[in-house]
């Protein structure tokens, strides 16, 4: 991948070319299954129109999602081979900890089967009907695991981080003066307040160091605890390095470091930054917290030092971990989503600008301007791809959010299309065949379609609905 012309502020790139490569040789390969486009239609007809439904063997490149679809390294490889299996205080445990209170500072370690296990025990610990958690963005399971326990989950991102098109360079930012005017106004309601970096469901766009210790600064004006949603923490590391005035010369490692320093916890999946198939884990600082969360895990999930994982799991999250923050692996990872976004954006197509951290966000409301949002363009994008080109990518819009508990349905804020790009799995041409993909769906633009749903309503109805073609 060539880079960008602003390759001087990358930091020293290890040889003097602008060509930036996969940081890696490649030792055992999967092969991808080739399709017609007779198969694929067949396919998605067979599975209801939703690509949710598809088997994964018929899809050739997957960009449903980054979670837990990264590829391991030999050397995780190699530490699953060595785990311990104890029960109780493996040594695969105590590895873990050890690394992941080196990256964090934080005393108690809970590991957990993944990162919506931490949440459900931090909420269900800490939350109490009518009470608020502020956050720049909820990610989907953390507004349910909220909601769960009938508090409410609220969206306090900086005005930009809301304008697809607006460029911003930290749109994962939260609204301070919101923040401060809650904490003031309802301060009793708040048990602890979120920030997620980086901010998944505004785009995967990063949240600054100022913002963040600015976050930290009404915490304590207020007494309250501040919890990091750290899943893509490196990734946030990474463009703080790169666009905040005072870390061109950091290590990522010691700027991730600075920024949980000024947390009193995290939630993590280690199926994104943890660079491992499955795993998380809730860390903090307070022992009594601690104390009831791990009553919880053990009821839920499993004794403490293991948290519904196996040994080898363990593992691979913390190798996972130390190889995330190398300089050589975060450059080609930003650099391979924003590679994607440039040829987009040069060939005419809308997408949420900045490129974020993880993926890529096609506005099929803006591609699509002829089909109604309760047509679904999202959904109409989302199969094109797959029909055209054996691309799946996910509708994030209408149909993710439409559909209210009253059983009504109104646009949602966008309609967007994320090709999530999975950690160290696809080379370069893959993402130049992507990029070739997506700019000949929007060349046939006005060809495409609505859909209407034709099964019953439910909640997280994505996952499921079954929908047909408008005429
Ligand atoms: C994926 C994700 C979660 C939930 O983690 P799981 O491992 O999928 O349970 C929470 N927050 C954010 C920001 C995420 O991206």
């Amino acid at each position: 991948m060539v880079a960008p012309e602003a390759v001087l502020e990358w930091g020293a790139p290890a040889m003097n070319f602008k060509t930036i490569i996969e940081p890696f040789r490649i030792k055992s390969v999967e092969a991808v299954k080739f399709t017609t486009r007779e198969d694929r239609e067949a396919a998605l007809t067979q599975a209801g129109y939703n690509v949710f439904r598809l088997r994964a063997e018929d899809v050739l490149i997957d960009l449903l999602t980054d979670s837990g679809t990264g590829a391991m390294s030999a050397a995780q490889w190699s530490a699953i081979m060595q785990a311990d299996e104890s029960y109780a205080g493996s040594r695969s445990f105590y590895r873990f900890e050890a690394v992941v209170r080196d990256l964090t500072g934080f005393t108690h370690i809970i590991p957990t089967h993944q990162g919506r296990a931490a949440e459900r025990i931090l909420f269900h610990t800490v939350l109490k009907a009518g009470d608020v958690v502020p956050n720049n963005n909820h990610f989907d399971t953390t507004r349910a695991n909220v909601e769960v326990e009938q508090a409410e989950a609220l969206d306090l991102v900086i005005p930009e981080g809301r304008v697809p098109h607006l460029i911003h360079p930290f749109k994962g930012n939260v609204n301070l003066d919101a923040l401060e005017r809650l904490l003031a106004e309802q301060g009793n309601r708040v048990p602890l307040v979120m920030v997620t970096v980086t901010n998944n469901s505004g785009g995967g766009q990063p949240v600054s160091m100022e913002n963040l210790r600015g976050v930290r600064a009404i915490c304590d004006r207020y007494r309250k605890p501040f919890f990091l949603d750290a899943c893509r923490f490196a990734e946030n590391a990474w463009f703080v390095k790169q666009r905040e005035a005072g870390y061109a010369d950091r290590t990522p490692k010691s700027i991730a470091q600075e920024m949980f320093s000024l947390a009193d916890g995290c939630t993590m999946s280690a199926k994104k930054d943890g660079l491992a198939n499955i795993g998380g884990f809730l860390a903090m600082n307070s022992d009594a917290w601690a104390d009831s969360a791990r009553t919880l895990l053990i009821l839920t999930e499993g004794f403490p030092t293991y948290g519904g994982l196996a040994g080898y799991d363990l593992e691979a999250v913390a190798r996972g971990l130390e190889e995330v923050v190398e300089e050589s692996y975060l450059r080609y990872r930003i650099r391979s989503t924003e590679y994607l976004g440039d040829k987009l954006i040069a060939a005419g197509v809308p997408i949420i600008r900045p490129t974020g951290g993880h993926a890529i966000y096609l506005d099929a409301r803006a591609l699509l301007p002829h089909v109604p949002p309760l047509q679904y363009p999202g959904i109409a994008v989302a199969n094109e791809l797959y029909i055209e080109a054996g691309i799946r990518g996910v509708e994030i819009g209408t149909v993710m959010f439409g559909l209210h508990p009253d059983g009504t349905e109104t646009p949602s804020a966008m309609d967007l299309v994320r090709l999530a790009i999975p950690r160290r799995v696809y080379t370069q041409s893959h993402i130049d065949y992507v990029a070739e993909a997506v700019i000949s769906v929007a060349q046939s633009r006005e060809r495409l379609r609505g859909y209407r749903i034709v099964s019953p309503p439910r909640t997280l109805r994505h996952f499921t609905a079954i929908f047909e073609p408008l005429a």
